[in-house]
């Protein structure tokens, strides 16, 4: 099958602000967005990447989590887990929150600090069509909870910590160049 690296809607595209309609049917063109959604996600790269973002208003997701690392830093093989995810609904939230530096591809250039639940529940369906739930914590839930906002036209500068958490990527650079800390902020 051919893939292809589609064009990412940055704001002020309106698509952005809109709820997105249901996924009804799990068919071939389907199958063929969410696999070109994986390409675009990959080379973008990203670490989720929701159909909005791609000019299509509907609720549909894939997000790809963050590798775990071995002792030397380097990517484990395998470690990074590929979801595709249709429909989804938050049915439970921890009352724990973290706070959390992100980075949107429909916002770029731009990172700010944002508060999600530590962990959620999820029911969903899957590329087929075919009901899951899922529970995920830490990054995961992280990325999770901002596609979903994606599928509801919600962003994350919409719910900033402190107006003061937002910066330029040169500026967040700066700050962790004097802090001496290395940071790079996963972007979805
Ligand atoms: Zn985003």
């Amino acid at each position: 099958m051919t893939m292809t690296v589609l064009d990412i809607v940055t704001l002020p595209d309106k698509i952005l602000r809109k709820k997105a309609r249901p996924v009804t049917s799990f068919d071939d063109d389907l199958q063929q967005l969410i696999d070109d959604m994986i390409e675009t996600m990959r080379e973008a790269p990203g670490v989720g990447l929701a159909a909005p973002q791609i000019g299509k208003s509907i609720q549909l997701t894939v997000i790809e989590t963050l590798p775990e690392l071995d002792d030397e830093g380097h990517e484990i093989e395998g470690s990074r887990e590929l979801f595709v995810i249709a429909n989804p609904e938050i049915v439970w939230r921890s009352r724990k929150m973290v706070d959390g530096i992100e980075g949107c591809l429909s916002i770029p250039g731009y990172v700010g600090e944002v508060e999600r639940h530590e962990e959620v529940r999820l029911r969903a369906q899957d590329r087929q069509g075919k009901k899951i739930r899922l529970k995920v914590k830490g990054w995961t839930a992280r990325i999770f909870q901002h596609e979903i906002d994606h599928l509801n036209g919600v962003l994350y500068i919409d719910q900033l910590t402190d107006r003061e958490n937002f910066w330029t990527e040169a500026e967040f650079d700066a700050i962790m160049a004097e802090s001496d800390e290395e940071e790079t902020i996963p972007e979805m």
